[in-house]
């Protein structure tokens, strides 16, 4: 789930139509309100342009009937299927409802009174967790490439309790090499907690963290259906590592997970071959066209390997973001580390149509 506090949760809902107060006697209201709700483009926050494929959503249908049983039988299936598909044992996955769950348990599962190491900006939550119990922060800034500053997250002392690395980047999109990494989890002090987040890894041509899973105890990989599966509002997420680590982070919620047709629908994800790469080449070709459309009129842009990428508009951001809603396009929070940068998520064709529309109309044809 993207940065959303309950303060903005409660303001975003008070903003929606009720749908269960949709009257029969007032139909033509009713939509008007609702189409007027859904049409300000929404490129903020990552989510998938495309939603559940084709047969997710047949799975995620038939699920519905199953809704009076536990859904344990779905569990261990999408369990199975993972673990075979990515060569691990079984007992080396667990669900959660969301991956953030799971990144939100591993802060108070392996941070205790030791501090927790993040590349900045990133994705906020493991921060906003550790906030909430006084764990120490220990921000440390990515490299000129936009990489993980591994060397310098090594060198923080008293050895941390958590080193959270995100790959790509949430917010930048950018990739850490894979040497760097390896090197990061191979030095990383034994009794040190390394939580790789590959929420975004299925875009981008990165090797995933998971085959180093057996040789290092330390080490979580956190995986979701929420970005490149489309199904954010599904609320299935993944995290892989040896069962103890699993069990630390059971310890708070173990057994609560997603409802059948949330399960069903990643099951089928999972078994849709040819969706991943497909995806994947829609994504590139619809980021790289607008991220080259930017860049030859003299705005730069991050190089993302994700679904999302920044652009730094050389100005407070923040009334640039407002700019942009003000012109029906939403576009992402401001890291406050970067506050002339804004966040834009990829959309479909149209939507990064109306984006590049807004972009040019709000900060000029030109850099
Ligand atoms: N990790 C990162 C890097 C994210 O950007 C997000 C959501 O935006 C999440 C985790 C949360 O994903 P989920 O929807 O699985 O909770």
């Amino acid at each position: 789930m993207e940065g959303l506090s309950r303060r903005r949760l409660v303001g975003l809902t008070a903003a929606l139509p009720l749908l269960g107060q949709v009257s029969w006697a007032a139909p033509a209201a009713a939509t008007e309100t609702l189409s007027a709700a859904q049409s300000p483009v929404r490129l903020n926050f990552n989510e998938s342009p495309w939603g559940p494929s084709a047969s997710a959503r047949t799975a995620m249908h038939e699920g519905v009937a199953s809704c009076g049983r536990y859904p344990y039988p779905l569990q261990y299936a999408l369990i199975e299927t993972f673990a075979r598909q990515q060569g691990v044992a079984e007992d080396h996955v667990q669900l959660f409802c969301g991956s953030k769950l799971a990144l939100q348990y591993a802060v108070h599962a392996f941070t205790g009174a030791r501090s927790l190491v993040v590349p900045e900006p990133s994705y906020e939550a493991p921060v906003d967790t550790a906030l909430t119990r006084q764990t120490p922060v220990h921000a440390v800034a990515l490299d000129a490439q936009h990489a993980h500053d591994v060397d310098a997250m090594l060198a923080i002392r008293p050895a941390p309790g958590m080193i959270y690395v995100c790959n790509p980047n949430n917010p930048t999109g950018t990739v850490t090499p894979a040497a760097a990494l390896e090197r990061l989890i191979a030095k990383a002090p034994s009794d040190t907690v390394v939580v790789v987040d590959e929420a975004y890894i299925h875009f981008s041509d990165a090797p995933s963290c998971i085959p180093l899973i057996k040789a290092h105890p330390n080490l979580l990989v956190l995986r979701t259906f929420s970005k490149l599966y489309g199904m954010a509002g599904a609320r299935v997420g993944l995290a892989i590592g040896q069962p103890a680590l699993l069990e630390a982070l059971e310890a708070f919620d173990g057994y609560n997970v997603a409802a059948e047709p949330s399960l069903r629908g990643a099951l089928a994800s999972l078994e849709e071959s040819g969706l991943v790469a497909q995806r994947k080449r829609d994504n590139l070709r619809l980021r790289e066209a607008t991220v080259s459309r930017l860049s030859a009129a003299g705005w730069r842009c991050t190089a993302s390997q994700a679904n999302c990428f920044m652009v730094d508009v050389r100005q407070p951001a923040q009334a640039v973001v407002k700019a942009l809603a003000d012109a029906q396009v939403k576009v992402g929070r401001v890291w406050s580390s970067w506050p002339t940068w804004i966040r834009v998520s990829v959309g479909d064709a149209a939507q990064m149509q109306r984006f590049e529309a807004a972009f040019f109309q709000v900060l000029g044809q030109a850099a």
